[in-house]
C-alpha cells in the first residue's frame, strides 16, 4: 500500500515516530494509502529546515518568488487530472468537482498571489514639512498552517501560496483525512526546484502533529482552517505565545428566499448551495428560511429536486453526491437524525444511508436531507452538521428572517434572495456574517477580504488580509 511521507527540507523521509495511519477511500471503505503518523519530533525538523532557508528566502526579490509561485502552479495545471482523482478518491468529492472546484483553485491560488506580491505597496505620508513617516513590511518567518479535510488542496494553497509569496517559510499539517493531494503538491515542489526548506510537510493527527506545531517556540504564526473547538483549542495554547493566528472556522449559514425572488434561479442554486460536496463546504447553507408566502411551493419543488440528485461513485460524471469524508463523520452527521426523530421534525426526504451496489456498498454515503418543524433553538438548528441535511422554515416579515439568522454562534456567510435592491442592501448590512450572497451562492473575488465573524473565526484572508496576516509592518519616522 502506498505511504504518504513526511517532505523535510526538500525531501521525503519517513516519519521518526515510525508510525503510520489507515487512510480510507470513503466510496468503497477501503484502507488505500498509510500516512505518517508524526509527532514532536517530526515538526521540530521542519521547523528547523524552515528556519534555516528563512533569510535566503526572504531576501529574494518578489519578483523571483513569483516565478516559483507561476511555475508550481503550471506544473499542478499539467497534472490536473491526477490530482483531482487523488482529491476525489480520498475525500469522496466525485472526480469533475474536484477538477472543477479544487484543482482549479489551487492553480488560481498561486497565480493569485504570484502576481498580487508584485503590486503591494507601501504607504508614505509626509506628517510636516520636515518630517516624513513610511511604512515597511517584512515577512515574519517560520508560519505554521493547518487544513481540515473537506476542499484539501484548495484550503492548503490558500494559505501556502500567500504564506510563501511575501516570503515566509512553511510547516504544514494538512488533515489525516486527506493527505495525497498534499503529497503530490511536493513531488511538484521539488520539480520546480524550489528551494529546500521553503514548504516542509509534516503528515499526522491533530493531536500529534498538530499541536506539536502549535506549541513549536519557532513558529510566530498560525493559520488555522478547521473546526471552532479545535480552534478555541489552539488558540488557548498560541494567545499566551503572542502568536499571529488566524482562525477560519465552522459555519451554520443561512439562506433567506425572499417573497420576491427569482423561485426557479433560488431553487437551483439553493440546491447546490445545500448539497455540493456532499454539504461537506464551510460556506453550505445549511438553514434555509422561505417567506411564508412562497413556503408551500419552494418546500414542494426543491424537495423534488433534491430526490432526483443522483447519489454513488465518485468517478462517475452523473454524479452529484458522494460519500462522506469518513466513517466517524457518517456516523457523527446520521446521529442528528435521532435528534430530529426525537424532536418529531418531520424528515422531507433523506434521513438515512441509501442502498448502493457492489463496491459502493461499504461507502460512507448519506442521502440528501430536509427537514422541516424543526424549532429555532434545536441543536439541528444550532450546530453545525457539516453534511447533506439541511433545515427548511417558513418566516413572515424581513426582521423576523434576521433574527432567526442571526440568532447562532457562527457568522460565516449568508446568502439572499430577492429582486428588490433596498431589501438586499438592508438584509446584507444587517446580517452577522463574514460574506453575504445576494441571489449568488460561493462566487469569490480573492482580492476580497474572507473570514467570519463571531464563532466562525478571527482574521481576514484575501489580498489585503493574507498579506497583513504574513507580513510585519514597521513605522518608520524621518525628522531632517
Ligand atoms: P478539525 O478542526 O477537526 O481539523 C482541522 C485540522 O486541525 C486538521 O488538520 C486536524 O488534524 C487539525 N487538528 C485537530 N486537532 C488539533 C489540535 N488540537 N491542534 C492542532 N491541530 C489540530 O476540522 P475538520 O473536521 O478537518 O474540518 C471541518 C471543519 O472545518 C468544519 O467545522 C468546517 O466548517 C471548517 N472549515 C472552515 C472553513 C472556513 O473558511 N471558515 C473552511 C473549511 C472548513
Amino acid at each position: 500500500m502506498k505511504k504518504i511521507l513526511n517532505f523535510i527540507d526538500g525531501v521525503f523521509v519517513e516519519p521518526k515516530t515510525g508510525n503510520f495511519l489507515q487512510s480510507f477511500n470513503p466510496a468503497y471503505g477501503e484502507p488505500h494509502l498509510l500516512v505518517a503518523d508524526s509527532g514532536a519530533e517530526d515538526v521540530a525538523d521542519a521547523v528547523h529546515a524552515a528556519q534555516r532557508v528563512f533569510p535566503e528566502w526572504a531576501g529574494l526579490e518578489p519578483g523571483e518568488r513569483s516565478r516559483y509561485l507561476f511555475r508550481i502552479a503550471d506544473l499542478i495545471e499539467k497534472r490536473r487530472e491526477q490530482f483531482a482523482e487523488a482529491e476525489s478518491a480520498d475525500q469522496g468529492k466525485p472526480v469533475w468537482l474536484a477538477e472543477a472546484m479544487d484543482i482549479s483553485r489551487v492553480i488560481h491560488n498561486f497565480r493569485f498571489f504570484a502576481s498580487a506580491i508584485l503590486h503591494s505597496t507601501d504607504e508614505a505620508m509626509q506628517t510636516n514639512q520636515n518630517c516624513l513617516t513610511y511604512v515597511t513590511r517584512r515577512p515574519v518567518g517560520v508560519a505554521g498552517l493547518i487544513s481540515p479535510w473537506n476542499l484539501p488542496l484548495y484550503l492548503l494553497t490558500w494559505k501556502i501560496a500567500p504564506a510563501i509569496g511575501f516570503g515566509n517559510s512553511v510547516v504544514c499539517k494538512p488533515s489525516e483525512f486527506t493527505s495525497h493531494t498534499a503529497e503530490m503538491l511536493c513531488e511538484v515542489l521539488q520539480e520546480a526546484q524550489l528551494p529546500a526548506g521553503v514548504v516542509n510537510m509534516v503528515f499526522g493527527t491533530g493531536p500529534g502533529a498538530g499541536e506539536a506545531l502549535v506549541r513549536h517556540p519557532d513558529v510566530p504564526l498560525i493559520s488555522f482552517t478547521g473546526g471552532t473547538a479545535t480552534g478555541r483549542a489552539i488558540a488557548q495554547i498560541a494567545a499566551p505565545m503572542f502568536k499571529k493566528l488566524s482562525l477560519e472556522l465552522g459555519g451554520k449559514n443561512p439562506a433567506i428566499i425572499l417573497d420576491d425572488a427569482d423561485f426557479d434561479r433560488a431553487i437551483e442554486t439553493t440546491v447546490n448551495s445545500s448539497f455540493l460536496n456532499q454539504g461537506e463546504i464551510c460556506l453550505c447553507g445549511s438553514r434555509i428560511y422561505v417567506q411564508r408566502g412562497i413556503y408551500e411551493a419552494f418546500v414542494s419543488k426543491f424537495t423534488e429536486r433534491v430526490r432526483k440528485l443522483q447519489i454513488g461513485d465518485p468517478r462517475k460524471r452523473e454524479t452529484f453526491v458522494g460519500p462522506l469524508v469518513s466513517r466517524q463523520h457518517l456516523e457523527k452527521v446520521e446521529s442528528f437524525m435521532d435528534v430530529a426523530r426525537n424532536e418529531g421534525a418531520e424528515i422531507l426526504c433523506g434521513g438515512e444511508r441509501p442502498n448502493l451496489e457492489g463496491k459502493l456498498k461499504n461507502g460512507y454515503f448519506f442521502q440528501p436531507t430536509i427537514l422541516t418543524g424543526v424549532k429555532h433553538e434545536s441543536r439541528l438548528q444550532q450546530e453545525e452538521i457539516f453534511g447533506p441535511v439541511v433545515t427548511l422554515t417558513p418566516f413572515v416579515s424581513d426582521e423576523e428572517a434576521l433574527r432567526l439568522a442571526n440568532g447562532v454562534s457562527y457568522g460565516l456567510s449568508a446568502t439572499v434572495w430577492t429582486n428588490s435592491l433596498p431589501r438586499a442592501h438592508r438584509m446584507a448590512e444587517r446580517l452577522e456574517a463574514g460574506t453575504v450572497w445576494i441571489n449568488t451562492w460561493l462566487k469569490r473575488d480573492l482580492r476580497a477580504p474572507f473570514g467570519g465573524m463571531k464563532a466562525s473565526g478571527i482574521g481576514r484572508e484575501g489580498q489585503e488580509g493574507s498579506r497583513e496576516f504574513f507580513t510585519e509592518a514597521k513605522t518608520i519616522v524621518i525628522e531632517v
